[in-house]
């Protein structure tokens, strides 16, 4: 990849946008256009979005967490209503159903997949249940097909977590081209960024209703010179500004989700089977790699120690994330150590290493290398 920005000798984030100078002048275009708010460059974002989503509708907005919280509003649930969620995530997918009044349901995730337990969503179904939130955890498709039929067996609403999967195919239909309520981040770290924000792909005619009035000050126009209020809406409308960078982030989605396979591939290829580190599990194609999240052998070192020891040869190592019901706003909801023995576990081993567009194959030599001798080095 011929990106200018790449310095070889420089530190290695875990991770780093990649913006073109076509987008930067594209930027530059909307400054002197008049036009910063939401106009036309929103609505073309919206519009090919739709169009690579197979001809959805689709409806940006300022995050993935405020796309989230509109979809739960949009699907009528609060006080009183349950929502399953993994207990393994960001903790916005569960910020946001405590959010709308509603209850998160964790249920525990696969050891390897980090997707949410199937056979633990439809156990954890009861007469309160409204929603399921699943995420497609680093861009690895959550099995679409067991999902719906729980979904339609039960008559719940999905509102997919898609902030990690954003080109990510499942069985040869991408990740928000079909299913119920699709949300999509478009953050600096995510496969493709707007700055700030997100993109929710399909709902009904009614949903999508609300979710322009959750958005704009729950406003309508009448006539030449009035307009109404039709509910206490927020505001999570986009930029043209950022949609701008979307745009041209967009058309080049496919190479770098291309690019991200590349790099995971040389990953696999050089730990192969006795990896130092617990891999996560590969997926085909349409796994899109928004993170590479291994699992650390903690009785040969602890995270602190590894991470310092990276940095100090020049890597950075991020954790996505620790297990959600741990953190004190989930305690106090009731939940505590030893109900999800993998997202705990996970919580506490993981750590995402270097994977990036721009990155080139060297530096993932570059990054096994170094944590291959470091776990070793720390077992001796
Ligand atoms: C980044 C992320 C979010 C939130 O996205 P924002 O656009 O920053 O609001 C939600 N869920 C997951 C799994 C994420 O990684």
């Amino acid at each position: 990849m011929n990106d200018s920005s790449r310095q070889t000798d420089s530190f290695l984030p875990f991770t780093r946008p990649n913006i073109d100078e076509e987008t930067i002048a594209a930027v530059a275009e909307v400054l002197r256009s008049g036009w910063l708010a939401s106009g036309p460059k929103v609505a073309q974002l919206e519009a090919q979005l739709s169009q690579y989503l197979g001809g959805r509708p689709v409806r940006s907005q300022t995050s993935a967490t405020a796309g989230m919280e509109m979809a739960l509003l949009a699907c009528g649930i609060g006080a009183g209503d349950e929502v399953i969620t993994p207990a393994l995530s960001f903790v916005a997918t569960a910020n946001v159903i405590v959010r709308v009044g509603a209850r998160p349901i964790f249920v525990d995730v696969g050891l390897d997949s980090r997707n949410v337990d199937l056979d633990q969503v439809e156990a954890a179904i009861t007469p309160r249940t409204r929603a399921i939130m699943p995420v497609h955890f680093a861009g690895l498709p959550v099995d679409m097909e067991r999902l719906y039929a729980i979904a339609g067996k039960h008559k719940l609403r999905v509102i997919e977590d898609a902030a990690h999967a954003i080109g990510s195919v499942w069985r040869g239909r991408r990740i928000g081209s079909f299913g119920d309520l699709v949300c999509f981040s478009f953050h600096p770290n995510k496969n493709i960024t707007t700055i700030e924000g997100g993109a929710i792909s399909g709902g009904t005619p009614e949903e999508l209703k609300s979710i322009e009035l959750h958005r704009w000050h729950g406003q309508v126009k009448s006539g030449v010179d009035g307009f109404d209020t039709l509910l206490a809406g927020g505001k999570y409308n986009l930029s043209d500004v950022a949609a701008a960078v979307g745009l041209g982030q967009l058309k080049r989605l496919e190479g770098f989700n291309a690019r991200r396979r590349a790099l995971v591939a040389r990953y696999f290829e050089l730990w192969g089977k006795d990896a130092p580190l617990r891999l996560p599990e590969r997926g085909d194609e349409g796994h899109s790699w928004h993170v590479f999240t291994p699992l650390l052998p903690l009785k040969s070192i602890s995270r602190p120690q590894f991470i310092e020891a990276m940095k100090a040869r020049g890597i950075g190592v991020g954790v996505h994330y620790p297990a959600i019901h741990l953190f004190s706003a989930y305690r106090a909801l009731g939940y505590r150590e030893g109900q999800f023995p993998n997202a705990e576990r996970i919580g506490r081993e993981t750590v995402t290493l270097p994977l990036f567009p721009a990155m080139h194959l060297q530096d993932v030599e570059r990054v096994v290398a170094a944590a291959t001798a470091i776990v070793h080095g720390a077992r001796t």
